[in-house]
């Protein structure tokens, strides 16, 4: 079985408003184990609309389209489909009942132009629209079944959870199962990654693929046929012998997300001194809900008076050593778990360009210093990257550290019980 994606509009190609309705229909597709096979873009030209239509039905056995079926004359896609299939349009009584009684529950008055919408190629059935006033429809041409859901993400998706996916499902109604799943990836580069999964192996039948969001690697493991969930676990066990703990989690856990749950559940306080991440961390892990149980506070300490006031770090460290160093970083550190008095106090300090890099700290110069209960670190890092890229990576690593340390309290907490 083949399916399409059709999504219509000038403002697409214009590059005045991103797609989403295609990648949010894959996903929801995919999710019912119907993967997509094609998807293409036009703009509102009738003409366009109508060869785009031809051609993906000639060699498709679904086609979902989306846009254009408003009531302004820039929506031309009923108008489209009737010419491309032949089915002129005519006055769809069922269509016309719904845009009205949307307009009674709204207690407003209908404009003419909205009876255009009711407008629907011959032998159309209607797809009701609860959120707005365009009906969608669904045509049978020859073998190919096309969908046509308005524009408006919300509205689309209502239609195709509530019509389409029911409908597909029964034309097909066993789809091969399909399972996929996705691995967060940290601390490593994506030829790493890939080197490392390859040499441990995978189970025969799992097809792999990357996603880079930087600093994050996904890797994605995707089985097919009545296997698939077990071929997939077997190959998640896999990703994980071969990446250790480098993976952070799965289908959709992020650094952040899986940092805070594993501090609040190891119990770990938490203070910050942040100077090159500007307060990226505490908003990192502020975004998680239920941050308090372990965020004490993150002092922005920027400017050399504010790690003096704040911090106590000495003039003379500053002097001797430079605002970014490891003694700075350290004596960060220390005065802020000192401050805070939390089991954990965390600093950054760096580089994060484009200006202010010399030879021996070049831009993408970072130090990370901890100080806690349970011992000290300290590390200088290279990150590479323009500003933003050094902060978040310098803000992920930080993150990584305390992921990390609420890991090993954990594992020492099952240990002491
Ligand atoms: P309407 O009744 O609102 O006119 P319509 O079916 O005619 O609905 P369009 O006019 O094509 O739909 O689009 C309406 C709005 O829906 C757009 O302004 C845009 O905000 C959103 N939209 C349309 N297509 C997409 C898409 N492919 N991805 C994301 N948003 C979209
Ligand atoms: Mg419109």
């Amino acid at each position: 079985m083949k399916i399409a994606i059709l999504t219509i509009g000038d403002e697409l190609l214009n590059g005045d408003l991103a797609d989403t309705n295609t990648a949010a229909i894959a996903k929801t597709l995919m999710d019912n184990a119907l993967p997509v096979h094609e998807a293409a873009t036009v703009g509102d030209l009738e003409g366009d609309i109508s060869a785009a239509l031809l051609r993906l039905a000639k060699t498709h056995d679904v086609v979902i389209a989306t846009g254009g079926l408003g009531p302004t004359e820039d929506d031309r896609t009923s108008r489209a489909a009737a010419r491309a299939f032949e089915r002129p349009l005519s006055l769809n009584t069922k269509a016309l009942e719904q845009i009205r009684a949307r307009f009674r529950a709204w207690q407003r008055d209908m404009h003419p132009r909205n009876e255009k919408q009711a407008l629907l190629p011959g032998r159309s059935v209607v797809i009701c629209n609860e959120q707005g006033t365009a009906p969608g429809f669904h045509l049978k041409n020859n073998q190919t079944d096309l969908y046509f859901l308005p524009g408006v993400p919300t509205e689309m998706l209502a239609m195709l959870g509530g019509y389409v996916i029911p409908s597909l499902l029964e034309r097909f109604p066993d789809p091969p199962s399909l399972c996929q799943r996705a691995v967060t990836v940290f601390g490593l580069a994506e030829p790493d990654v890939e080197t490392r999964i390859t040499r441990n192996g995978l189970p025969e039948g799992v097809e792999l693929a990357f996603n880079v969001e930087v600093p994050i690697v996904q890797v994605k493991l995707r089985a097919r046929g009545e296997h698939a969930q077990r071929l997939v676990d077997r190959a998640e066990m896999a990703v994980r012998q071969a990446l250790d703990d480098h993976v952070v989690g799965i289908d959709g856990a992020t650094l952040a997300g899986v940092t805070a749950r594993l501090l609040s559940a190891a119990g770990i306080t938490l203070a910050l001194a942040e100077s090159c991440t500007g307060g990226l961390i505490a908003k990192l892990l502020t975004d998680q809900p239920g941050s308090s149980a372990f965020l004490e506070r993150s002092v922005v300490s920027y400017a050399n008076s504010a790690k003096r006031d704040a911090l106590h770090v000495t003039q003379e460290l500053l002097d001797r050593h430079g605002a970014v160093s490891a003694e700075c970083a350290e004596a960060m550190a220390r005065g802020i778990y000192q401050a805070a008095r939390t089991d954990i106090g965390l600093a950054v300090t760096g580089i994060a360009g484009p200006d202010g890099g010399s030879a021996d700290k070049p831009v993408g110069t970072v130090y990370l210093a901890m100080t806690s209960r349970w011992g000290a670190r300290n590390e200088r890092f290279n990150f590479f990257g323009n500003r933003d890229q050094v902060r978040l990576r310098t803000a992920c690593t930080a993150l990584d550290w305390l992921r990390r340390m609420a890991m090993a309290r954990l594992s020492g907490t099952e240990q002491d019980s």
